[in-house]
């Protein structure tokens, strides 16, 4: 609703001067039906699930919520012959979104765990990716000892919290986005920042006192949708197939890679 009224803003609608034109008002009356009707659920509107602080896979221009996970979801919900709208909550909110239906679609560079499993259903994978620590050239990142006792960043409900839970057996401190974590870090608030490697590698851009350290888990990125809709399921499913064989996919990793950096000069 808020991107439909950014649209609309600045058009006014003024009252001809004499008597009121019938056609106008008519006009103006379905406008506002077809801007309620997008506020609520309709079989006609595909809505995305997305926590838009993680480029190139979402983030925004200006007021709109753009990147690679909005292209696919849009594709997804063209080739239903669908209209398409995407919201933003946080990431620990996203994937709760599709489960209470709320929204049809999760896609937020969203990692498939076992544990989420249990929950929503998975598309095929539309990327292989994995995360890294963000460390100050000053005190290098030397394997996972070197985290121990430390204070680690990381944004709440990802698989960047479940490494620090699991792997290094402590508590990290949760942020809302990487880039709240690696503010933190530059503040000196945490020692080291663990966040999945496009976001981590946008937010060390223009950073010469802060490096990434390899791969420290191999994960795969996938769309969640709510249990027991397969034919959703399968549209998305042919969706990434197509997207990936035609070359948009590549395509979009290329245009919002560099429009997310572009951002942070
Ligand atoms: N891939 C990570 C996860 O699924 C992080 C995703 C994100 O922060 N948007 O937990």
């Amino acid at each position: 609703m808020m991107q439909l009224l950014t649209i609309f803003k600045g058009k006014t609608w003024r009252r001809a001067p004499g008597k009121v034109n019938m056609k106008k008002l008519m006009m103006a009356a379905a406008a506002a039906l077809v801007l309620c009707g997008c506020a609520q659920k309709d079989d006609n509107t595909l809505r995305m699930i997305t926590e838009a602080t993680f480029p190139p896979y979402e983030f925004l221009r200006g007021q709109e919520i753009v990147g690679i996970d909005v292209e696919i979801c849009r594709a997804v919900a063209q080739k239903l012959g669908q209209g398409f709208k995407c919201e933003t909550v946080d990431f620990d909110s996203v994937i709760p979104a599709v489960v209470s239906g709320k929204a049809d679609v999760a896609a937020a560079g969203i990692t498939v765990t076992e544990d989420r499993k249990k929950n929503v259903d998975f598309s095929i994978p539309y990327v292989t990716t994995g995360i890294v620590v963000i460390y100050k050239v000053a005190e290098p990142y030397t394997g996972v000892e070197s985290l121990k006792g430390r204070r680690i960043g990381v944004q709440a409900g990802t698989t960047s919290e479940t490494f620090v839970l699991e792997q290094v057996g402590q508590e990290p401190e949760r942020s809302r986005s990487p880039a709240e974590s690696v503010a933190a870090l530059k503040a000196g608030r945490v020692d080291f920042v663990i966040a999945d490697i496009d976001p981590a590698k946008n937010c060390v851009k223009n950073e010469p006192g802060l490096a990434l350290s390899d791969f420290v888990s191999s994960e795969s990125y996938a769309i969640a949708i709510r249990k027991g809709r397969p034919e959703l399921l399968q549209v998305i499913n042919e969706t990434i197939a197509e997207i990936k064989a035609d070359g948009r996919l590549a395509a979009w990793v290329e245009q919002y890679t560099a429009e997310a950096d572009r951002l942070k000069d």
